[in-house]
C-alpha cells in the first residue's frame, strides 16, 4: 500500500489567497514555491509548527516565475541550505534578465495587471537544478516519494510534482475560488488571472490526471479532486475560457 504523505498548506497570504506548500516525506521535507518576497516567517511557523528547522527543507521546488511562487526562493534557500529546483522556459524571469508576459484570462487579471504588483522585480537567483524540455526530477533523494514534471501553459517553464499516493501540487496551472483565489468558491476550478496557453494548461492538466494524480494543490485556492480538474480542462479545450488580450508587456 501506498503511504499518503503530508502535504501542508503554506499561507503566504490569508484565505488561500496565495498558497506555497511543504510536502513532509518519510525522510525530509520539500517546499514547493517560495511565496512573495519577505514572507520567510509564514514559511517558518509552518515549519516549527511540525517541529522542522529550516535545515529540514531539503529541496525548494519553484513551480515558475511569478513572484508571488519565485519571489523569494533566493532567502529561502539562504535559510534552508537547500537547492532550488527550476525549469529552464521561466530562467530569464529567475534571472530578471526579462520581463514576463501576462496574458489576462478576465477583467480581475486585467485589474491586478494594472496595480503592478505581479510584475515588480524581485531578488534574481540561479536555480541549481535546472530541468528542461520534459526532463524529471526524482525526489526520493529528497526523502519523498514523488516526481517534479514539466507541466507548461501558466508559462512555459511551469512545473509540477507529482507525488506517487496520488497527490499533486501544480502551482497555477489551474486555481479556485474568487479574485485571486482562495476566499470563496473554492471547490470550483477556474483560470488563474494569467494564463500563457490554455490548450497547453489542458494538456498538462489531462496528462497528470491520466498518470494518476487524484487531489490537486494549487497556488490559490483549492485543493480540487482529479474530477474537477478533469472538467476544468475540457473547458479550456472547448474554448469557453476565451483568451483576453490586452495586457502582455
Ligand atoms: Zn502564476
Ligand atoms: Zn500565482
Amino acid at each position: 500500500m501506498r503511504v499518503r504523505q503530508e502535504v501542508v498548506r503554506i499561507p503566504i497570504l490569508p484565505f488561500g489567497l496565495v498558497n506555497a506548500h511543504l510536502v513532509l516525506g518519510t525522510d525530509g521535507a520539500i517546499l514547493v514555491d517560495a511565496g512573495l518576497p519577505d514572507t520567510q516567517d509564514v514559511v517558518e511557523q509552518a515549519l516549527r509548527a511540525r517541529n522542522l528547522a529550516w535545515s529540514d527543507v531539503k529541496l525548494i521546488v519553484v513551480t515558475h516565475a511569478h513572484i508571488d511562487h519565485a519571489g523569494n526562493a533566493g532567502r529561502i534557500r539562504a535559510l534552508t541550505g537547500a537547492p532550488v529546483c527550476a525549469h529552464q522556459g521561466d530562467l530569464d524571469h529567475y534571472r530578471q534578465h526579462k520581463r514576463m508576459t501576462f496574458c489576462a484570462t478576465g477583467a480581475f487579471g486585467r485589474l491586478f495587471y494594472r496595480t503592478g504588483l505581479i510584475q515588480r522585480a524581485y531578488e534574481p537567483f540561479e536555480p541549481d537544478i535546472l530541468l528542461s524540455g520534459n526532463q524529471t526530477l526524482d525526489l526520493r533523494p529528497y526523502g519523498v516519494a514523488g516526481t517534479v514534471v514539466s507541466t507548461p501553459g501558466h508559462t512555459c517553464g511551469s512545473l509540477s510534482v507529482a507525488l506517487d499516493d496520488g497527490q499533486a501540487l501544480v502551482g497555477d496551472l489551474i486555481s479556485s475560488g474568487i479574485l485571486l483565489g482562495g476566499i470563496a468558491l473554492t471547490g470550483r476550478a477556474k483560470r488563474p488571472p494569467f494564463e500563457d496557453d490554455p490548450s497547453r494548461v489542458a494538456d498538462a492538466l489531462d496528462r497528470l490526471t491520466a498518470e494518476g494524480s487524484l487531489h490537486f494543490f494549487m497556488g490559490h485556492g483549492g485543493p480540487l479532486p482529479a474530477s474537477e480538474v478533469r472538467r476544468h480542462a475540457n473547458r479550456l479545450r472547448q474554448g469557453s475560457g476565451k483568451r483576453s488580450a490586452g495586457t502582455s508587456s
